[in-house]
């Protein structure tokens, strides 16, 4: 059994995110979207948030398990028996930052391989952080995320006006 780890803040989860996830799945017999609960980092979407809105986003890909992870991410990945990591590159500086990120996880756990896909041209200017800056200022952010994500952002941005 090949599980695989897709581990980020997915704040919010955009096209970018989904589009490695498709192209990861034949890869692995399971991916669990592990979302990053950090309590230091401000988040627009709460971790339990998340969960409930990723979940019933994927509900009907069976392979797609969401949960949330705080710690170490070498921890969780032998907590749950996995030793596969799935990661995006969008350019040279995510580049920089994942090569030191996989580098030190496989000394923390020596089983572990980190995967990485390239962004898809389409979708490699698509980063959460520029997402929810145009949300901010009202921009249309629907070609950069799922429908029912994009619903629930501007639930959310209505809420804290
Ligand atoms: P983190 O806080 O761990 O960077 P993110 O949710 O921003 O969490 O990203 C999770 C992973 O998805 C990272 O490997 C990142 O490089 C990748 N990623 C983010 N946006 C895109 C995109 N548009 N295309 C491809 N990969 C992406």
């Amino acid at each position: 059994m090949k599980t695989a780890v897709y581990p980020g803040s997915f704040d919010p989860l955009t096209y970018g995110h989904t589009h490695i996830i498709q192209r990861a799945l034949p890869c692995c017999d399971k991916l669990i979207l592990a979302i990053i609960d950090n309590p230091q980092k401000k988040s627009f979407f709460s971790h339990t948030q998340k969960l409930d809105l990723y979940k019933a986003y994927f509900s009907k890909e069976k392979k797609i398990e969401i949960l949330t992870f705080s710690g170490l991410l070498v921890d969780f990945m032998q907590k749950i028996d996995a030793s596969i990591v799935i990661r995006g590159l969008r350019n040279t500086v995510d580049f920089e930052y994942e090569k030191q990120m996989a580098v030190m996880n496989k000394k923390l756990y020596p089983q572990l391989e980190t995967i990485f896909f390239m962004a898809d041209p389409e979708y490699d200017i698509i980063s959460s952080t520029l997402i929810k800056e145009i949300l901010n200022l009202h921009g249309d952010i629907s070609p950069f995320v799922p429908t029912e994500i994009n619903i629930a952002l501007k639930e959310n941005l209505d809420h804290k006006q």
